[in-house]
């Protein structure tokens, strides 16, 4: 299987989950997630079609975007947890980050983007499983975090994010999903928020048909695409 095979196999997959789950396929969107693949794959896949690549290491991002500055159309999303000392080259190279749980994340990335003239499309992380090894925010919390965002005009929040519970047991991951949707509508539902909430980035290799079955409107998918990656 080629890299362009397994893209078109994934394509498939999430047209034949669309059918399936009474969505319009225009409104789920594959994210391919490049971490740790070199720049020739991400140039492979930018062959057969694919315009926008996840990473979530922000030192990754910069090597790949300077070694593929050639392809002007070429987007970034950040989809890993930021430092506020990284808030500057994510201001200045991504186009989405699906990852932010802290307002002083928030607050870095809204200044370098003023002194960039740039804005960039932002997800909330929600922790939905409660595993402590996960970044993103207690379910609890959103609706104030959300709230707190208003200062920050450069940061267009688009929506939430997640990674479903680790489990074997589809269940449990599921359930994650189910919490994401309703935690968006009730985002969508609370007047006076900053933010639009369209966006639910949720599902990746092992579970995004389940994803797109529950409103994932961005599937970020990996392994099924560039292959198994070497352990961490
Ligand atoms: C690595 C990663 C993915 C892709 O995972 P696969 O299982 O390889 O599809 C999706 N989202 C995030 C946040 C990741 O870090």
């Amino acid at each position: 299987m080629t890299l362009a095979d397994n893209l078109a196999a994934v394509r498939q997959r999430i047209d034949r989950a669309c059918d399936d789950h009474g969505r319009d396929r225009s409104e789920v969107r594959l994210l391919p997630v490049s971490k740790t693949v070199d720049a020739e794959a991400v140039r492979q896949a930018y062959a057969a079609g694919v315009r926008t690549f996840g990473e979530n290491r922000v030192q990754e991002v910069k090597q790949k975007a300077e070694a593929l500055a050639d392809l002007a159309d070429l987007r970034w999303a950040v989809i890993g947890p930021l430092q506020t000392n990284k808030a500057k080259v994510v201001a200045e190279l991504a186009h989405e980050f699906h990852a932010l749980d802290s307002v002083r994340v928030a607050e870095a990335l809204d200044k370098r983007l003023r002194t960039a003239g740039r804005t960039l499309e932002v997800l909330i992380q929600v922790n939905s499983s409660g595993e402590d090894t996960k970044s993103g925010l207690p379910p609890e919390r959103l609706v104030e975090f959300a709230a707190g965002l208003a200062d920050f005009s450069h940061v267009q929040v688009r929506g939430l994010m997640t990674l479903a519970a680790n489990s074997t047991d589809r269940s449990e991951v599921e359930a994650c999903f189910v919490r994401m949707a309703e935690l968006r509508e009730q985002l969508r539902g609370t007047e006076g928020l900053p933010g639009t909430y369209e966006e639910l980035s949720m599902g990746m290799s092992g579970d995004f048909e389940l994803a797109i079955a529950h409103g994932s409107t961005c599937v970020r998918v990996g392994t099924a695409i560039f292959g198994a990656r070497p352990p961490v």
